[in-house]
């Protein structure tokens, strides 16, 4: 069987699902080719994030990217739960980083100051002492030196951000084709031509955004998108009473009372497992944060894979060689779904790529 679209893009993550939205949104004819329940999926296993503070402060380029898709929240949470009618939970109250050595307090505040300076001070952001924590979140321990604290950043539901997302795209127009894994991609003259298990599609434009897989297909499309696994273990527990009014990277409290705790940065290959180890280590710094959480049951954890390049900032490339392909591949893709929904898909459909995406380009990696 046959099918013929002008743009398809390859994978239907958060990723896929956010820049084929956008394209879909501008009236243009684009289907999403997606994989299976067995392949790794970073965008049902993640934190919930929207996190800016200490993002790109060895970028001033991926400083400037997180601050502006941090700008446009609140507008596009709002339309995506007018259209779908999906609570995807987006509050932005401030998030926080927990010090609890004199070093963690240095090396934040220096990383905060660069982000800031990057910025031109549109990051904004304070060291708080630990009695400035404790006003905010009262039941923090003695433990805690102190924290960063930035008013740019938020925390959602992230799979019900992908339900929005995935059921948007496809009342904008959009085909939603799952079980289509893509196993191979060439280009000839009539275009670029898709092979999966038992079916061909043809496309005037690709977009690859097949999380791990980005790398297999970019290389037979001349390109070069080195991306690795890094797996994440996330812990979540039983609901507890309200205490935590803001999210932070090792814990953060759901709209439904749970609490979410993570989380790992392992090299295990292609394991999405979990470890007693790790889910002890992660547990125990939760309470060296909150005491209070000892003997709170846990509900579930679990082991996800992040799609890491190199430098670990996002990749949005176009093949010299087959100018159509496109390829998108980053390891923030709830905070970054507004931009690739935004400019990257602005610029997929022809516009001149905008300069903050500009910096982007895999080409950094042929060295
Ligand atoms: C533990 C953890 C915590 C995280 N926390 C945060 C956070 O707090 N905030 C944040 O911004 N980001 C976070 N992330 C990162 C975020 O989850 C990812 O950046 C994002 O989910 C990547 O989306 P994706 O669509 O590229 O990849 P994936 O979600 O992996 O999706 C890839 C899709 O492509 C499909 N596919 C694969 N191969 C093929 C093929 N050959 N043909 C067709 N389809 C294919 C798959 O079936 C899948 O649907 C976290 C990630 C992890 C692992």
């Amino acid at each position: 069987m046959e099918s013929e679209f002008e743009t398809l893009v390859i994978g239907g993550g958060l990723v896929g699902a956010s820049v084929a939205m956008g394209i879909a949104s501008k009236g243009r004819s684009v289907a999403v080719l997606d994989g299976g329940d067995s392949d790794f999926r970073a965008s049902r296993g993640n934190f919930g994030l929207t996190w800016v503070q200490g993002k790109g402060a060895e970028n001033p380029a991926y400083a400037r990217l997180n601050i502006f898709g941090a700008g446009l929240w609140p507008s596009f949470s709002e339309e995506l739960e007018g259209a779908t009618g999906v609570p995807i939970g987006y509050r932005k109250p401030g998030g926080l980083e927990f010090c609890l050595t004199e070093q963690e307090w240095i090396d934040r505040s220096e990383e905060m100051r660069l982000v800031s300076h990057h910025t031109d001070g549109e990051f904004t952001y304070e060291m708080l002492d630990h009695d400035e924590v404790k006003k905010r979140v009262p039941l923090i321990s003695d433990s805690v030196l102190g924290a960063s604290y930035s008013p740019h950043d938020g925390h959602l539901n992230p799979l019900y951000l992908l339900r929005a997302l995935q059921q948007n795209m496809i009342s904008l127009g959009c085909r939603y084709l799952p079980n289509q894994k893509v196993a191979s991609v060439i280009r000839d003259q009539d275009g670029f031509k898709l092979h999966t298990k038992d079916r061909q599609f043809f496309a005037d434009r690709i977009v690859l955004c097949c999380g791990l897989d980005n790398s297999r297909l970019a290389q037979q499309l001349g390109m070069h998108i080195p991306v690795e696994p890094v797996r994440g273990q996330l812990l979540v527990t039983e609901r507890v009473a309200p205490f935590l009014s803001m999210p932070s990277l090792q814990v953060r409290q759901t709209c439904e009372g749970t609490l979410q705790i993570g989380d790992s940065h392992e090299h295990t290959d292609l394991d999405d497992g979990t470890s007693l180890s790790m889910i002890t280590k992660i547990a125990s710094r939760a309470v060296k944060i909150f005491p209070h959480l000892e003997n709170v049951h846990l509900n579930r954890a679990w082991g996800a894979l992040r799609i890491m390049t190199p430098d670990g900032l996002p990749v949005y490339h176009q093949s010299e060689q087959y100018p159509g392909a496109f390829a998108v591949s980053c390891h923030s893709g709830v905070t970054l779904s507004v931009v690739h929904a935004g400019m990257v898909a602005d610029w997929i459909c022809g516009s001149e790529p905008h300069h903050l995406i500009n910096a982007f380009s895999a080409d950094r990696f042929n060295v």
